[in-house]
C-alpha cells in the first residue's frame, strides 16, 4: 500500500482525465466521478489507498492480492488487458488493475486514524488521538478501533500489549502515556519486521493455557468488546481489573 501510494505521486498536483476501460470498473462509477479535477493527494491508510481529489472528492482503492497500480510517462503503448480506472495527466498515466474495490469514499477511509505504519506517523500523534478518545474505553477495544489508530489487527494488539505490560481489560484512561508509547513502539516495530518476512515470536497470542514466556503464568483469554475478538493476556505481566475466564 505505501509503495502504491509512492508510485501515484508523481501525479499528485495535476488534473486527470479518468476512464474505467474495465466494465467492473465501471460499475464503481469512480472514473465520472474523478474525471477533470485535480488530484491533491494519494496516501496508505490501513489497507485502503486514499485518493483526494479537488471538490472533496475521495476514491478509496482496497487492494486486495491481486490489485496493483502501475504508473509509465503519456504516450506509451496501448495497455493489454482493461484496467478498472486510468488516470491520465499529460506526462503520467497511472492504471489501476484487478482492484475489486475501487469506489468513492463512503466516509468509513475519512475517518481513520494515523496508520502506524505510515513513516510520518509518530507514536506522539497515536498517543494523541487515543488521548482525545473515551477515557473509559477498554485498551483492548480502542488500539483496534480503526477510527482511531489504523493498522494494528487482533494478534498484533495482544502481542504489543504483553510486551508494554499493559492488560488489555484496563480503561484508557488507567494507562500512562509510557505504557501507551511502549507497547506501540514495540508493535510498530514488529509489524515493520513482518512486512520484511521476519516471523515474530508470540508470546500470548493463541497461547491460553500455556506458561507466559517472561514468567510462567498461564495465559488467558477471554472475548473483549463489540466484535467479541479473543484477547490474550498474562495476568501477572499485565496486571489489570479482575476479569473472569473460564
Ligand atoms: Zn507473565
Amino acid at each position: 500500500m505505501h509503495r502504491a501510494a509512492a508510485r501515484l505521486q508523481p501525479l499528485v498536483g495535476e488534473r486527470v482525465s479518468a476512464t474505467s476501460p474495465n466494465p467492473r470498473g465501471q460499475v464503481t462509477r469512480g472514473a465520472p466521478a474523478v474525471d477533470g479535477r485535480v488530484l491533491e493527494s494519494v496516501e496508505a491508510v490501513g489497507k485502503n489507498l486514499l485518493l483526494r481529489f479537488d471538490g472533496d472528492v475521495v476514491v478509496r482503492s482496497h487492494l486486495r492480492m491481486n490489485g496493483r497500480w502501475r504508473v509509465r510517462p503519456a504516450g506509451g503503448t496501448p495497455w493489454r488487458g482493461a484496467p478498472w480506472l486510468v488516470l491520465r495527466t499529460s506526462r503520467w498515466e497511472a492504471t489501476q488493475w484487478n482492484g475489486p474495490v475501487l469506489r468513492l469514499d463512503d466516509g468509513r477511509a475519512r475517518a481513520l486514524g494515523p496508520d502506524l505504519l505510515a513513516g510520518a506517523t509518530t507514536i506522539g500523534a497515536v498517543v494523541e488521538r487515543l488521548r482525545a478518545a473515551d477515557p473509559g474505553r477498554l485498551i483492548g477495544d480502542a488500539l483496534v478501533d480503526q477510527r482511531l489508530v489504523a493498522g494494528i489487527g487482533n494478534m498484533w494488539l495482544a502481542e504489543l500489549l504483553w510486551h508494554g505490560q499493559v492488560s488489555p481489560w484496563a480503561r484508557l484512561g488507567d494507562v500512562s502515556d509510557v505504557e501507551l508509547q511502549r507497547s506501540l513502539e514495540w508493535g510498530r516495530s514488529a509489524m515493520r519486521g513482518a512486512i520484511k518476512g521476519e516471523r515474530p515470536s508470540r508470546a500470548v497470542y493463541r497461547r491460553a493455557g500455556r506458561g507466559c514466556p517472561r514468567c510462567g503464568e498461564p495465559i488467558r483469554s477471554r472475548g473483549l468488546g463489540d466484535a467479541n475478538r479473543t484477547a490474550y493476556w498474562c495476568p501477572r505481566c499485565q496486571p489489570g481489573p479482575a476479569v473472569r475466564t473460564s
